[in-house]
């Protein structure tokens, strides 16, 4: 499902959601609060005007006049009541007793009680009527209850009859039950419309909304898809940051991937670049010179077979280093960690070298240091490699001091030399594989990965090498560090 749409399906439940709410709160509502009975109130009023207006208009018309006197008068009104659907009662009064009920429900000599409404807000009755009514009697509003418990509300109008008899004419309507069927009943269909109406103006702004908001959100992540697109290395444009920050924190993390990945690339073609280069020197070598044997052409073939031997066997180191620097980078090479004693190694390394510094001086300051969790054999290479480095680039009569030593939470080891030293702008580069600083200096030609292995190896296990030279002919020294979880547990324990 597209973005669009998405969004319009949210809208939608958003709407439907609130029309139910707001359907259910009104259901409620209707339910839990009763009708007012003014309204009724009102209409009997009203309707109690009309009839008596039309009373009074009949009667002054003529032979109306005659019957008006005595009951019949009663008669009519029952009829006006009955045909418009309110209950019509007439009372003798002060007795209370019913003369006539047009329902049937009383009969007459029954007793009617009836409660009195508490204030009851009607129009007041016209001046006219008060001609029908004695003493200018506020007309009695009030509530009965039928023998089957019926609630009605009625208006109750004292009659002048010119008899004695005091009569209460009463209009009586049911009370209104304002119950949920009744008010859907009335309300219902009146209802139904504007909510439907409502809902369907809902759902057309929430179309509009959604396209709108839509494109707003969609329009900058096209964007970036179709810039990503057509990121390539040649040209190094950028993905543009533009629109809100998510969308702009998208396109930073495109860039940022964008240039790791542009930065890989370059590595890998400096990569293929080197290791072409420096198998193509020995595989030249090897190829004159066998060629010169081939030919006879060589004037000392033990020499010459010597330097073939010697080549392959730099492209058989390189090979290997290469695999394991590869392997170190990627994680693969499998390391068995266990606690080490980095001074005894130094030692047993130092003393193996030593053989080969000849005229070299070498000292070793190791006394035992706290453990350090690692292989012993990647340990070994690390040590080996800086010592070798340091024969290496020592001229004869040189000196070469090894120290161990605690620092920082862990165990150092430093290898200080005497030796040519390395210029100042070489040293942040010292690490890069192939990296050598004069590949012609130095008695023996090496590969230019060894430091980049060492440092491989130091930092899997949590530690830092690093490199200090005052300059040509002044020495160098490198410095690994390791961390030892005794001395962590020491200082956190203080
Ligand atoms: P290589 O196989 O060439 O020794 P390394 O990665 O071990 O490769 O070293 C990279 C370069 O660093 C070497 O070419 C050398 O010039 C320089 N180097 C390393 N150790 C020393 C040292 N102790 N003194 C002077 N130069 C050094």
């Amino acid at each position: 499902m597209n973005l669009r749409a998405r969004l319009l399906l949210s809208y939608i439940v958003v709407i439907m959601a609130t029309l139910v709410i707001i359907s259910i709160a009104l259901i409620l509502f209707l339910n839990v609060r009763p009708a007012p009975p003014q309204q009724t109130y009102r209409d009997l009023t009203t309707f109690a005007q009309v009839s008596l207006r039309n009373l009074v208009t009949n009667a002054r018309s003529g032979p109306l006049r005659r019957q008006l006197q005595g009951d019949e008068v009663f008669q009519y009104i029952t009829e006006l009541a009955t045909d418009s659907g309110v209950r019509a009662l007439l009372l003798n009064m002060p007795e209370q007793t019913v003369l006539y009920d047009s329902t049937g429900t009383y009969q007459p000599g029954d007793s009617l009680t009836w409660t009195a409404a508490p204030e009851v807000e009607v129009p007041e009755l016209p001046g006219f009527l008060q001609n029908l009514i004695r003493n200018r009697l506020d007309p009695v509003y009030g509530t009965f209850l039928d023998p089957d418990t019926e609630e009605w509300l009625f208006i109750g109008l004292d009659l002048n009859t010119q008899t004695d008899e005091e009569r209460l004419l009463i209009f009586a309507e049911s009370a209104p039950t304002q119950t949920l069927r009744a008010a859907l009943g009335q309300l219902g269909s009146s209802l139904a419309r504007p909510v439907f109406q409502a809902a369907a103006i809902g759902l057309l702004v929430a179309a509009l909304m959604a396209y709108v908001i839509s494109r707003t959100i969609a329009h900058p992540l096209q964007e970036i898809a179709a810039a990503t697109r057509q990121v390539n290395p040649e040209d190094r444009s950028k993905v543009p940051v533009t629109g809100p920050p998510e969308v702009r924190a998208v396109a930073e993390a495109i860039n940022d991937m964008r240039d790791e990945v542009l930065a890989t690339q370059t590595a890998q073609q400096d990569f293929i670049v080197n290791v072409s280069h420096d198998l193509k020197t020995p595989l030249t070598s090897i190829q004159g010179y066998s060629q010169a044997i081939m030919d006879g052409a060589a004037n000392d073939p033990v020499k010459a077979a010597t330097i073939i031997h010697e080549e392959a066997a730099r492209l058989n180191r390189m090979v290997t280093e290469l695999t394991d620097l590869t392997r170190l980078q990627n994680g693969q090479l499998s390391m068995q960690k266990v606690p080490l004693q980095l001074s005894q190694i130094v030692e047993v390394v130092a003393q193996r070298l030593s053989i080969v510094a000849k005229d070299i001086t070498l000292t070793a300051d190791t006394p035992p240091m706290p453990e350090i969790i690692g292989d012993g054999d990647r340990m070994a290479q690390v040590v080996t490699n800086l010592i070798s480095n340091a024969i290496k680039h020592t001229p004869q009569g040189g000196t070469i001091r090894i120290r161990t030593q605690v620092n920082n939470g862990g165990v150092e080891l430093i290898v200080q030399d005497n030796g040519i030293g390395i210029p100042a702008a070489e040293l942040p580069r010292i690490f890069e594989r192939f990296y050598q600083v004069d590949k012609t200096r130095g008695p023996r030609r090496g590969t230019g990965l060894g430091l980049a292995i060492t440092q491989e190896i130091v930092q899997a296990h949590g530690g830092s090498i690093s490199v200090t030279s005052a300059g040509k002919n002044q020495g160098s020294t490198f410095t690994v560090w390791l961390p030892s979880p005794q001395l962590k547990t020491a200082s956190s324990a203080r």
